[in-house]
């Protein structure tokens, strides 16, 4: 079964065309400047050189039209026409407290996350738009929505709960939802593989770090905690959000700068993080340049997120009272050699051991401890696309 991926946003479109018995990806690409001037697809099917399509995209639906003609084109296509798209998988941001799982989309579910756009108003409008383009041009193909809030809302209230008034909940909502869901499930089941166990036996907790960032306790093959809360804003220092911070630094802020609320959670979000404190990049690897350049500030940078990680993996593993496996995930999580060895550093107490040479990998599904470790250490590369696949094709089969 031929599953295509869709990740919608504002004015972008990411997919991946998926054999879900082979699991091979047969083609992505990626759409940019949806509505805007100057739109392109980039598409790269398996095996080809990739192609540029220059072409005007006023919305998302000629958007998706123009996908589709791509992975049937002569050419650059990888399928003969749209009977081999069996299924769409299509990625939703937030699902509320609706959503404890993926779900084949019909008039309800759609109404359901339309009721969630508050919560997410970047995102859940732009996926839906997405969906509403897909249906309009495939009407006979099943679609299923993928929630990247779902794997935590197995997470107990005391976990969940803000210290706020509890009106705030009843009225509104307003509580720890976490994101990366796919990505931690995905991630907590694969270290589970590696280390030839299963994920039900296991405390396992999940890094994962990107340009967003965030870290989850999954206990028994439940995630018990994470990072990120209401919105992604939450926890770790990540590459332009401030993670978590005295809520009173707002309006202090607001008044010295004159910023309202809006301007100050654009600052949050665009402007701090490991940006705003190196003031080199956002990127991880322009602050380690710069660091090893002698730059106390990126040093300094770097070194307050590695300690903003380990704190993280230490409050969760009194959340599990204890932890087997620690999985390190995502752009910086995969590819930061040294970054994990920072943290490691501050593991020694739960007996941990990270091995060198092991550690020494980008990229790679590998155990990077010792075998002396009492906790297992792991770098383990995410696919939320495949995890998406999976998961449609498991819906649309039954
Ligand atoms: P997101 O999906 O949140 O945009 P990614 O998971 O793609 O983020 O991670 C992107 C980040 O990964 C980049 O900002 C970069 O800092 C980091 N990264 C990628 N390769 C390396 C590397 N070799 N060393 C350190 N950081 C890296």
């Amino acid at each position: 079964m031929n599953i295509l991926v869709i990740n919608c946003g504002s004015s972008s479109l990411k997919y991946q065309l998926i054999d879900s018995a082979t699991e091979a990806v047969l083609a992505k690409g990626l759409c940019e400047r949806i509505g805007i001037d100057g739109s392109v697809l980039t598409h790269t099917p398996a095996g080809k050189d990739k192609v540029k399509i220059e072409t005007p995209m006023p919305n998302h639906t000629v958007a998706v039209k123009l996908v589709i003609d791509a992975l049937t084109n002569p050419d650059h296509g990888v399928v003969k026409s749209l009977d081999e798209i069996n299924a769409v998988g299509h990625r939703v941001v937030h699902g509320g407290e609706k959503f404890a799982s993926s779900v084949v989309i019909n008039d309800e579910v759609m109404k359901a996350i339309e009721e969630c756009n508050d919560l997410a108003p970047l995102h859940n409008p732009a996926n839906l738009i997405g969906i509403n383009s897909c249906r309009e041009i495939m009407p006979n193909v099943p679609m299923v929505a993928v929630f990247d809030t779902a794997f935590h809302q197995t997470m107990p209230e005391k976990a969940y709960l803000y210290g706020l008034p509890y009106e705030y909940y009843e009225k509104y909502k307003v509580r720890r939802y976490g994101f990366h869901g796919t990505s931690h499930d995905y991630v907590s089941a694969r270290a589970a593989e590696i280390l030839g166990k299963t994920r039900n036996d296991l405390k396992i907790i999940v890094c994962h770090l990107g340009n967003g960032g965030s870290v989850s306790a999954v206990d028994h093959g439940k995630c018990v905690d994470t990072s990120m809360g209401l919105t992604p804003l939450e926890g770790i220092i990540m590459g332009t959000r401030s993670g978590s911070i005295d809520p009173a630094i707002c309006d202090f802020i607001c008044q010295k700068e004159n910023l309202t609320p809006a301007q100050m959670n654009n600052v949050l979000n665009k402007k701090s993080g490991v940006l705003g404190m190196s003031r080199v990049s956002s990127d991880f690897r322009d602050i380690e340049a710069a660091a090893n350049d002698g730059n106390q500030l990126a040093r300094v940078t770097l070194d307050a997120f590695y300690y903003s990680v380990a704190k993280y993996i230490g409050a969760y593993a009194a959340a599990m009272n204890g932890v087997d496996a620690i999985a390190f995930t995502a752009g910086v999580g995969e590819n930061n050699i040294s970054g994990r060895v920072e943290i490691a550093k501050y593991l020694g107490y739960l007996g941990t051991e990270i091995d060198l040479e092991k550690n020494n990998v980008r990229g790679e599904d590998r155990v990077i401890s010792t075998e002396a470790s009492k906790v297992a250490l792991l770098c383990v590369p995410t696919n939320e696309e495949l995890a998406i696949a999976r998961q449609t094709a498991a819906l649309v089969t039954f």
